[in-house]
C-alpha cells in the first residue's frame, strides 16, 4: 500500500520527547521557547509564537489585527475548512473569492474586486505549500489599508522571491503568518502551530491570549525568588503547545531542508513521468515560487470520472485524495449567499486528485503511482 502521506519521525524525535517527559516540565516551557527562537531564525521572522495548532493560530492572528463582529475577511473557499472557521470564531464574515486555476491560490484581481468598507483583512493561503502571489496581495492590502494574514499551514520550507531576493514563507510580508505541524504537513509535532510576525505588539497579544490572558507566565513565576501575583488582563484561551511537542518540533525543524529537497525531487519525477498526457494539467510553480510540495495535485481531463480513478488506484494499493475542499459547499457555509463567482474553486475540487508524496517514498513508488495513473487515463 502506498499511503497519501506519512510523517518522517525517527529516533531523534523519540529521544527528544523522552527527555522532555523526564525533565519534569511538560507543558509550555523551555522547549517551546527554544522551538520559537529556532523557527523564527529559520524563516527569518523577528518573532515566533507557538500554539496548539494552526486553527488556533489563525484565530489569534485575526483577533490581533482587530477582526471582530460585523467585519468581512476576504479569503478562498477552496481551502481546508479551518481557514473559514477561524473567521467565524471572531464573529466576522468570510467573503469567499475565486482562485487562479493554475496555482490553486487566491486570484489577486478577485480579491481587489471584493473589497468593501467593511473589509478588515485578507486571509491568503499558501495552498498545498505553493506560495500565493504575496506581492500582488500586499499591494491590494496596502491600497485599502487592510491587514494581510497568511494561512501558511502547509508552507513551512516554501520559498518566495520578493524584490529579487529568495526568502522563506513566514518572513513577515503580511502582518502575520500561521503554520501547522499536523502530521499531514511537511514537519509535525502531532498537533501544533506557530505564528510569525515582525510586530512586537502582535506577538505580545499572541502570548497573552494563548495562556488565558495571564499577565505573568507560569515559567516566570516558577523561576522567581519573589512571590508574584498574576493578573488576567483579557479573556484568553488555552492554546498552548506542550514542551513534549516542541522538543519533537526542534528535531523536525533540523530536518526541514532535507525533507523539502526530497519532496522537490519527487515532484520533479512526477512532472517527468506524467508529462504530455492529453487533458492533464500538472501543478506549476510560478518563476518566483519554490513549493515545499506539501501536496501534489493533478488536474484530470474533464471526461474522466474522478471518483472512479481514485477507486481504481485504491484497488491497486495507491491512496489518493480528491482536490482541496470548498467550504461554501459545506453545511455551515452553504446557506450563505455567495457574492462572488467560485467556478474555478469548484472545478478544482471536482477535477483534481492529490497523489502520494512523502519523504520515504522511493523512486519505484513514484513510478508505480505514475504508471497506474497513466493506465487509468489511457481511454
Ligand atoms: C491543515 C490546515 C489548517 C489547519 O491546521 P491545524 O494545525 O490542523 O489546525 C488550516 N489551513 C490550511 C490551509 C490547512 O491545510
Amino acid at each position: 500500500m502506498i499511503p497519501i502521506a506519512m510523517p518522517f519521525l525517527e529516533n531523534a524525535e523519540a529521544e527528544a520527547a523522552h527527555q522532555a517527559v523526564l525533565s519534569g516540565w511538560v507543558s509550555q516551557g523551555p522547549q517551546v521557547a527554544a522551538f520559537e527562537r529556532e523557527f523564527a531564525a529559520t524563516v527569518g521572522a523577528p518573532h515566533a509564537c507557538a500554539v496548539s495548532n494552526c486553527t488556533t493560530a489563525l484565530h489569534l492572528a485575526l483577533l490581533a489585527v482587530g477582526v471582530g463582529p460585523g467585519d468581512e475577511v476576504i479569503t478562498a473557499s477552496h481551502s481546508f475548512i479551518a481557514t473559514a472557521n477561524a473567521i467565524r470564531y471572531c464573529g466576522a464574515t468570510p467573503v469567499f473569492v475565486d482562485i487562479d486555476p493554475t496555482t490553486y491560490n487566491l486570484d489577486p484581481r478577485c480579491v481587489a474586486e471584493a473589497v468593501t468598507e467593511r473589509t478588515r483583512a485578507i486571509l491568503a493561503i499558501h495552498q498545498m505549500g505553493m506560495p500565493c502571489d504575496l506581492h500582488a496581495l500586499m499591494a491590494v492590502a496596502n491600497r485599502h489599508d487592510i491587514a494581510l494574514v497568511e494561512d501558511a499551514a502547509c508552507a513551512a520550507g516554501s520559498q518566495i522571491r520578493i524584490d529579487g531576493q529568495w526568502e522563506r514563507i513566514g518572513r513577515p510580508r503580511g502582518q502575520i503568518a500561521c503554520f501547522s505541524f499536523h502530521p499531514r504537513k511537511v514537519i509535525t509535532t502531532g498537533e501544533g502551530g506557530m505564528l510569525t510576525t515582525s510586530d512586537p505588539e502582535c506577538d505580545r497579544k499572541f502570548r497573552l491570549c494563548r495562556q488565558h490572558g495571564m499577565s505573568v507566565p507560569d515559567t516566570v513565576r516558577h523561576g522567581s525568588r519573589q512571590v508574584i501575583f498574576e493578573d488576567y488582563l483579557v479573556i484568553g484561551f488555552n492554546y498552548r503547545m506542550t514542551d513534549v511537542q516542541a522538543a519533537v518540533g526542534r528535531k523536525q525543524l533540523e530536518r526541514l531542508p532535507d525533507l523539502v529537497s526530497r519532496r522537490r525531487a519527487i515532484a520533479a519525477s512526477y512532472a517527468e513521468l506524467l508529462g504530455n498526457i492529453d487533458g492533464v494539467a500538472l501543478p506549476v510553480e510560478p518563476e518566483w515560487a519554490r513549493s515545499n510540495w506539501q501536496s501534489y495535485c493533478v488536474r484530470l481531463p474533464n471526461r474522466v470520472d474522478q471518483k472512479a480513478v481514485m477507486q481504481s488506484l485504491l484497488n491497486q494499493g495507491i491512496a489518493t485524495r480528491r482536490g482541496i475542499m470548498c467550504s461554501h459547499r459545506e453545511p455551515p457555509y452553504s446557506s450563505e449567499k455567495q457574492h462572488h463567482d467560485l467556478r474555478q474553486s469548484e472545478l478544482a475540487q471536482d477535477n483534481s486528485i492529490l497523489l502520494p508524496i512523502y519523504t520515504q517514498m522511493t523512486e519505484d513508488d513514484v513510478a508505480r503511482v505514475a504508471n497506474a495513473l497513466r493506465r487509468e487515463l489511457r481511454q
